[in-house]
């Protein structure tokens, strides 16, 4: 099996307003975006398919036809748009990005040839996009930042084998990184707000129970948390699911950059 993605950007209008509701509860639940003036994104949609590799072109489909099938259907639809006022569904459905996503998997997937739709990723902004998958509920990831030093060093290795394994990472004094931390949560929409989680819940839960104790800090000496272990990125990002994970129901996936160019995941045990 091959698997192929093509991106399709497009800008669209949204309020979530529910209008049975008064305006002090929209604010409550929705916060900023239940302004009924509305406020927009410049959305990016990943779309990947796969299908078996067709000899004689050498080719899965064509990745022209993915553009015109996804891409006229967000052009006439989407591009442009105030969700709510313009799109039939989205009068009737708060256009949150969970709800966009599904909807897309909706309208996209049947209408597919020679391949099957595999995964749809939607980023509302760079810090936040929506993910819908073959067999997955909907998943949500949040992206945060914090800024540490670490020192790899492992009690159970001698000081040479230390050195010989972390090279410089082993410095006795540290080194820093700019982590960026990917939180993911899954879940079906919720049928009337259209939301798997409330965001502002979301962000509290993750600023008081990981950033208040991780950001600006040394791991090694100035956590609880890394106590005796060596905070290698694979062993905070399952440091930090097992903080995260009494405090989210519904916690997917913890993804953590190092840097641009080393990044870890950790899906909790058994995962
Ligand atoms: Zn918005
Ligand atoms: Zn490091």
């Amino acid at each position: 099996m091959l698997y192929l993605s093509r991106r399709v950007d497009f800008s669209a209008m949204h309020s979530y307003e529910i209008p049975d509701w008064s305006e002090e509860k929209n604010e409550q639940v929705f916060g900023l975006c239940s302004n009924p003036s509305g406020h927009g994104h410049d959305y990016k949609l990943e779309v990947m398919v796969k299908g078996e590799l067709n000899e004689k072109s050498g080719i899965v489909v064509n990745t022209v036809d993915i553009k015109q099938l996804v891409g006229g259907l967000v052009e006439r639809e989407l591009d442009g748009k105030f969700l709510n006022r313009d799109h039939a569904y989205f009068q009737e459905h708060i256009p949150t990005t969970e709800n966009i996503v599904t909807y897309l998997w909706n309208s996209i997937a049947p209408q597919l040839e020679n391949c099957t739709l595999h995964r749809l990723r939607l980023h509302e902004n760079p810090y936040l996009f929506a993910e819908k998958g073959e067999k997955n509920m909907v998943t949500l990831t949040r992206k945060y930042h914090f800024s540490a030093a670490h020192r790899l060093h492992s009690e159970h290795l001698s000081a040479e084998e230390n050195i010989e394994l972390f090279g410089k990472c082993n410095n006795p004094n540290g080194h820093g990184h700019n982590y960026y931390l990917d939180v993911t949560v899954q879940g079906e929409p919720n049928p009337v707000t259209g939301m798997i989680t409330d965001l502002g819940d979301l962000d509290k839960t993750v600023e008081s129970v990981v950033l208040k104790k991780l950001d600006h800090k040394h791991l090694n000496l100035d956590t609880e948390e890394f106590k005796g272990l060596n905070p290698t990125s694979e062993v905070v990002a399952k440091v930090i699911y097992e903080m995260l994970d009494p405090h989210l129901s519904n916690l997917h996936k913890i993804g953590l950059w190092e840097t641009e160019k080393n990044y870890f995941e950790y899906f909790g045990p058994g995962e």
